[in-house]
Order: C-alpha cells, then sequence, then structure tokens
C-alpha cells in the first residue's frame, strides 16, 4: 500500500497526465474516500491547471435525505425501540437541529456498531424490546445488510427491523448526466461500489452521454493512474468505463454479494438530498422480508422534513458549489457544530476542506 502512496510514482504518472492532455478535463469524483483522499494527500497540487475537480454525490450519509434523517429520529423517541447505526449518523441534524445524539442525551437508546451483524446480537439479547438498524450507504454495505435480514428471518427474530435508506449508485449518475447544468468531462467511479457491482452496470455512461469513466482506488497514486486512463480516452475520444483498480475490482464484480442482494431488496424510487427523486435508486426489503420493515413497522412512511436553514449540501453534493462558497461554512457551520452532513461525515467535501484546507 505504501507503494500507491509514493511520492516519486504520483510525480511520474502526473507528468503522463500533463503530456497526455488535449484540453480541459473537469472530473467529478463519485465516492466520499476519493474526497478526502485528494484533500488530504494535496494531489492537486501535482496535477495541471486543466484538470479541475469537483466532488459528487458519493458521501452516503450526506446524500441521505432529510425525511429519511426525520425518520431515524422519530423511531429513537419510540419507546422500547433500540436504534443501532453507524456512527457517522449521529450528529446529522434535522431541520430543527435535531440529531440522533441529541436524541439519545434526552434519553433514547441509540447504540453505535461496527457491523451490520451486532443488530442479530442486540436483539437475541433484548427480547422484549425492537431493535431497529438504520440500514445507510451504497451498494457496498447494503449486502452486510442483506445478509443480516436474510439470517434474521431465518432465526424468527421478529424483534428485529430494518429502516431501509439505501442507494444505488448507477442511476444517480443517470439523474445527473441527464440535467443539462452538470458541466463535467468525466467521472472517476467509485473502487468500494465497484468490488461488488463489477464495471457492467456503468456501461450506460459512454454509450447514453458519451462521458469516459474510470473505475479508481483510492491510494494517491491509485487516482493518478484513474485520471491517466480518463485522460487517455478523451485523448482517444473512445469513451468507456476502464478498471484501473484492478487490485480490488473485478469486472463482473462480486457474484455472491449481487445474490444477496437480490434476493433480499427490490429497487424503487429514492429521494436524495440535493438530487430529488431518482427512480430505481433505492432498495428497499422485497416482499418476503416485508415483515422486517421498519418504515411499515412503525408507519413511518409519510414522515417529511427538509434541508437545515441555510445548508447548500444540494449543491455540494451536485459538483455546484465549493463548500467554501456556502456562506455558512467555518463560520455558521463547523465540524464541532454542523448545520448540515456534509460537514459531519469522515467522507463529506465540507468536512475534508475544513480539515484539510484547499
Ligand atoms: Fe451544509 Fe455546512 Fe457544507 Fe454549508 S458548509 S453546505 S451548511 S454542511
Amino acid at each position: 500500500m505504501q507503494g500507491y502512496a509514493d511520492p516519486g510514482l504520483c510525480r511520474e504518472l502526473a507528468d503522463r497526465i500533463r503530456a497526455a492532455l488535449t484540453g480541459r478535463l473537469r472530473f467529478m469524483e463519485v465516492c466520499g474516500t476519493h474526497t478526502v483522499s485528494i484533500y488530504r494527500s494535496g494531489l492537486r497540487s501535482l496535477l495541471p491547471p486543466e484538470v479541475e475537480h469537483v466532488s459528487g454525490p458519493g458521501c452516503p450519509v450526506c446524500v441521505t435525505h432529510a425525511r429519511e434523517i426525520a425518520a431515524c429520529i422519530a423511531l429513537a423517541r419510540i419507546p422500547g425501540v433500540i436504534v443501532l447505526t453507524f456512527g457517522d449518523m449521529m450528529r446529522i441534524p434535522d431541520s430543527r437541529g435535531m440529531s440522533l445524539q441529541q436524541a439519545k442525551a434526552r434519553g433514547a437508546d441509540v447504540r453505535i456498531c461496527y457491523s451490520p451483524a451486532e443488530a442479530l446480537q442486540l436483539a437475541r439479547a433484548n427480547p422484549d424490546q425492537e431493535v431497529v438498524f438504520l440500514g445507510v450507504g451504497f451498494e457496498t454495505t447494503a449486502p452486510a445488510v442483506a445478509a443480516v435480514v436474510k439470517q434474521a428471518g431465518q432465526n424468527g427474530l421478529d424483534n428485529l427491523s430494518l429502516l431501509s435508506c439505501h442507494k444505488r449508485i448507477p442511476p444517480a449518475l443517470g439523474h445527473l448526466l441527464a440535467g443539462r447544468d452538470l458541466d463535467v468531462d468525466a467521472l472517476l467511479l467509485p473502487g468500494h461500489v465497484s468490488t461488488v457491482i463489477g464495471l457492467g452496470p456503468y456501461s450506460f455512461l459512454g454509450r447514453e452521454f458519451g462521458i469516459p469513466s474510470a473505475v479508481s482506488g483510492f491510494e494517491p497514486a491509485d487516482i493518478l493512474m484513474g485520471l491517466y486512463s480518463l485522460v487517455r480516452q478523451q485523448e482517444k475520444q473512445k469513451p468507456e468505463v476502464i478498471n484501473a483498480y484492478p487490485r480490488a475490482v473485478k469486472d463482473q464484480g462480486n457474484r455472491a454479494a449481487q445474490a444477496v442482494l437480490e434476493e433480499v431488496f427490490d429497487s424503487g424510487p429514492a429521494q436524495w438530498r440535493g438530487l430529488g427523486r431518482i427512480e430505481d435508486s433505492g432498495l428497499y426489503l422485497a416482499p418476503e422480508y416485508s415483515g422486517l420493515d421498519a418504515w411499515k413497522r412503525f408507519g413511518l412512511e409519510d414522515i417529511e422534513d427538509r434541508e437545515p436553514p441555510g445548508c447548500r449540501c444540494g449543491e455540494v453534493l451536485k459538483g455546484k458549489l465549493h463548500p467554501r462558497q456556502c456562506p455558512l461554512f467555518g463560520a455558521g457551520c463547523t465540524p464541532s457544530r454542523p448545520a448540515g452532513p456534509c460537514m459531519v461525515s469522515t467522507e463529506g467535501s465540507c468536512a475534508a476542506v475544513f480539515k484539510y484546507g484547499m
């Protein structure tokens, strides 16, 4: 891994990019881990000014819609319910500034986990309480959650349910590109998601939108290799999907993970923060598992909310606004007092810019 951060290799790759450039390359990275890696490594200082970078909607906590955050907080307030979540969700504020962390401070039973499998243990240990796991994330995390749902069903754990806020990346990319106001020349595709789905689901990017794309890993040299492949596609005027992360991503993805996703979830429309409703982009429990659906079990389907006042995460997530252009950045919104999710999540663009500058 150290080799992929080697300064000499990075400089060499940056020189190759510079030599192959034929004009502007404004690329969007579609993964929060890329966002952080680019800012943390100072990678942009190696790149020529023609290579421009915008962040996209690849931070799963950031794109979780305001109504989903409101539903999580509403759940936590129900007596007898234990809410189990990954830590990033704790401090996301709703439109009134309430968060799971504040609900916990007021007596709600909200617990942080490191693996969805902990939900099974918690439900077994607390048979008289309802345990709800907050399923947030893309195709990367959804298979592990699906496996837990399957096991809960097999073991008859009827005090466990899932609030699925899972989302799919390819439909969101199609939605962004179909909007006429997205000004990008190429896409750096998420390595983690691609380990599960492979390259096939991205094939429409070149065919329908003529946009070069490359799956990339997360070390500085991985990202530069991804960028080099984008520059080469631009040079050859041949947009396709290149796997620039072959040490982790197989072209066909992970068949076992795909199988469990298909068994447990159906896709349907989902609301994304900043992007609105996107067809086919949400993952919901299939009819066979609908008894474990917390949206239905707790009557949360009609809940609504809007973005916190003044927060411009929606524009940041669409690559239209640099975090520093948000009037609240660094003043009304800091990592210790966040106004929106992009300042909370470790993968959020606002948090990355606040921490690493640029
Ligand atoms: Fe939202 Fe804060 Fe980012 Fe502004 S700086 S877009 S308020 S998270």
